[in-house]
């Protein structure tokens, strides 16, 4: 049986991951990102940590056909990333440096939300379909496509920025990258939280939410779920936003599946629910729609996505 490995590669921690090819996890395991002068010893202290792992288990490089990477940052499709903020670096191509440390074995690289994307496809939520958009709500909104098995990341790596797509042309509030009206500003934990402030602001009805010195996304599921319907308002309006944004996806391109992960999603079918029906609303051209579906691979999307990387499957 071929065996690969895993890795997702974040600011502070490094997961890895051994598997076998059906996707069954061998070994999970982590290490410190150590992003201290530009971040110059991480990938020595990955492929140091992989050679210990195959001494451990006495495997040979002949035993691992490959190993995949997911990086927080913009990676072009030979695996060079330019700059990556988070890690201080620039100009690297970590899947060549880890190559060479593990005398030859093959390690492919991309971005980290394109290769959860890719772990949720393959052995997560959208387990069986070849085609999945998977959606990251978290405190961003991160989003990668597979189109028959393979990342879409587009010519520059911008593809699947669906975060950053204009969905409200009315908005007066930037977002980060500087324009308005972005879905970020919606449907993501942070979104929510300022759907919440508005609309606490913009009426009286009574809330659980006013007597809170701080809200949190989960506050607002809670209080909902508990029969706010100050609350459930914000979440009405946060999945309204979110399925145009996954309508212009379908229309755009027409994904068999679609899989919701990252913090907010603990919610679970209750705002789901609320999601598909905003998202049928939206599309009247569909005869037959896409699921909505729940991830299910949480924090270990990024190792699965990575191993999957390195198989010609
Ligand atoms: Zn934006």
């Amino acid at each position: 049986m071929k065996k690969c490995f895993g890795i997702d590669l974040g600011g502070t921690t490094v997961k890895l991951g051994l598997f076998e090819e059906t996707g069954a996890v061998l070994e999970k395991w982590e290490i410190p990102t150590r992003t201290e002068e530009n971040g110059k010893y991480i990938l020595e202290d990955i492929g140091n940590a992989l050679l210990g792992k195959m001494a451990e288990l006495g495997l040979s490089k002949e035993e691992i056909v490959g190993a995949g990477i997911g990086i927080p940052g913009p990676v072009m499709p030979d695996g060079h990333v330019a700059f990556c903020v988070n890690l201080g670096w620039k100009n690297v191509n970590p899947g060549k440096v880890l190559s060479e440390m593990l005398g030859g074995i093959p390690v492919y690289g991309g971005n980290d939300a394109n290769v959860a994307a890719l772990g949720e496809q393959w052995q997560g939520g959208g387990k069986g379909h070849a085609s999945v958009a998977a959606v990251t709500l978290g405190t961003g909104l991160g989003c990668g496509i597979i189109m028959n098995g393979k990342i879409v990341s587009g010519n520059k790596g911008m593809a699947g920025e669906l975060g950053h797509v204009t969905v409200n042309r009315e908005e007066t509030e930037a977002c980060n990258c500087g324009n308005k009206g972005c879905l970020e500003l919606y449907s993501c934990a942070t979104g929510i939280v300022r759907l919440a402030k508005r609309h606490l602001a913009a009426s009286e009805e009574a809330s659980v939410l006013r007597n809170l010195e701080t809200i949190t996304a989960k506050d607002v599921v809670d209080a909902a779920k508990a029969g706010d319907s100050l609350a459930d308002g914000v979440l009405e309006e946060s999945m309204d936003w979110l399925a145009q944004g996954l309508m212009f996806v379908s229309y755009v391109v027409d994904p068999e599946v679609f899989v919701v992960g990252g913090g907010v999603s603990r919610a679970g079918d209750f705002l789901l629910d609320k999601l598909r029906r905003h998202y049928d609303r939206f599309m009247v051209m569909a005869a037959e729609k896409p699921e909505i579906k729940l991830a299910t691979l949480g924090n270990d999307a990024g190792i699965y996505g990575a191993a999957r990387l390195a198989l010609d499957l």
